[in-house]
C-alpha cells in the first residue's frame, strides 16, 4: 500500500505461548514480536521496528487473526510491508479459513480489563472499559457526503467479525492522493485495494456496506490493540481516533498493569474469538 514493494508473505503454525512473530526472510529470518514494545512510527498505518528492522502495515492481518481467533503464528515476509491484497481483512481470512485451525491445549489467557482507561487528544477519544467480552464502538466524523457521522458498535462474537468487519475495505480521499504521494506514503494504492472518494461519491462503487468507513475502522482498530499480545475482555469506546491514539492505548495498558489482569476463561464460555473460531470449524467441517 505505502512502499509500493511487492512482497510475499506466508503463515505458519508457532507453539502455544508463542504470540504472532514476523519474520523478516530477506534479513536471515529477523524475527519481530507483534507487541506494542516495537511499535515504531504510526500515520495511516502501523508500522514497527526492532533494531532498525521495519514491518510495516500490519493492522489488517493482525485484525485478522483476532477475529478468526489465531493466537500464535509465524508470518514470514521477503520484504518490509504486509500485502495490502484489496484493502480489508477478508483475503487473509479465507487463507487462514482454507488453511485450517488447530486448537492448541494450553488455555488462552485474556487481558481482562480492571480499571476504565480514557485518553483525549484535542476532539479525538479513545477509552477501554471494564466487560465480559469483547466489544467495539468507533465513531467517525469525515467531511464527505458518503460519510459524515458514523458509529459502528460490535461485540466480536458469533462470528460477527467475520460477517461485519473483515469485508470492509481502507479509503482515501482523490484530493489527498498528491499530498500523501509527496511524503512517500501509497504508492501501491489503486482502486483494486481501496475505495477512492471522490468530491461527491467514490471513485469505484459498489461499497460492500453503506457504512464501510467506520466499519474499517474497527478493523483497523482491533489490528492495532492485537499488539497488546493477547485477545481482550473489555469495551473499547473510539471517537474520531486513529493509529497513534489506538497505539497510545495499547502502551499505556503495557506500561500500567494496574489497569487489567491476566485470566484464563472456562472452555463454555471462552469469548469473544472462540466463538467466531466455532463458527469458522463448523464452516470447514
Ligand atoms: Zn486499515
Amino acid at each position: 500500500m505505502h512502499s509500493g514493494a511487492p512482497v510475499n508473505m506466508r503463515i505458519l503454525p508457532a507453539p502455544a505461548g508463542s504470540g504472532i512473530v514476523f519474520r523478516r526472510v530477506d534479513l536471515d529470518g529477523f524475527e519481530m514480536e507483534a507487541t506494542g514494545r516495537n511499535v515504531a512510527r504510526v500515520s495511516y498505518a502501523t508500522s514497527l521496528m526492532k533494531k532498525g528492522v521495519l514491518i510495516s502495515t500490519t493492522e489488517h492481518l493482525l485484525s485478522a487473526f483476532i477475529g478468526t481467533g489465531i493466537d500464535n503464528a509465524i508470518v514470514e515476509l521477503d520484504n518490509l510491508e504486509l500485502p495490502i491484497l484489496d484493502g480489508s481483512a477478508q483475503p487473509f481470512v479465507a487463507l487462514i479459513q482454507k488453511a485450517g485451525i488447530r486448537k492448541q491445549r494450553r488455555p488462552r489467557t485474556y487481558l481482562k480489563i480492571a480499571r476504565n482507561l480514557e485518553l483525549r487528544e484535542g476532539d479525538k477519544f479513545i477509552a477501554v472499559y471494564p466487560g465480559q467480552s469483547y466489544s467495539v464502538s468507533y465513531t467517525i466524523n469525515f467531511p464527505h457526503p458518503l460519510i459524515g457521522k458514523e458509529t459502528f458498535a460490535l461485540d466480536l462474537e458469533d462470528g460477527n467479525y467475520l460477517r461485519e468487519i473483515a469485508p470492509a475495505r481502507t479509503f482515501g480521499a482523490r484530493e489527498d492522493e498528491q499530498a500523501m504521494r509527496n511524503m512517500g506514503l501509497i504508492r501501491g494504492a489503486s482502486r483494486e485495494n481501496c475505495i477512492v472518494l471522490s468530491k461527491s461519491g467514490i471513485e469505484n462503487p459498489p461499497l460492500r456496506f453503506d457504512d464501510e468507513f467506520v466499519r474499517h475502522k474497527v478493523l483497523d482498530l482491533i489490528g492495532d490493540l492485537a499488539l497488546l499480545g493477547k485477545q481482550i475482555l473489555g469495551a473499547v469506546v473510539a471517537d474520531r481516533a486513529g493509529h497513534a491514539m489506538h497505539t497510545a492505548l495499547v502502551s499505556r495498558l503495557l506500561r500500567d498493569k494496574t489497569l487489567w489482569e491476566e485470566t484464563t476463561v472456562e472452555e463454555e464460555n471462552i469469548r469473544p474469538a472462540p466463538a467466531a473460531t466455532r463458527a469458522l470449524e463448523r464452516q470447514l467441517v
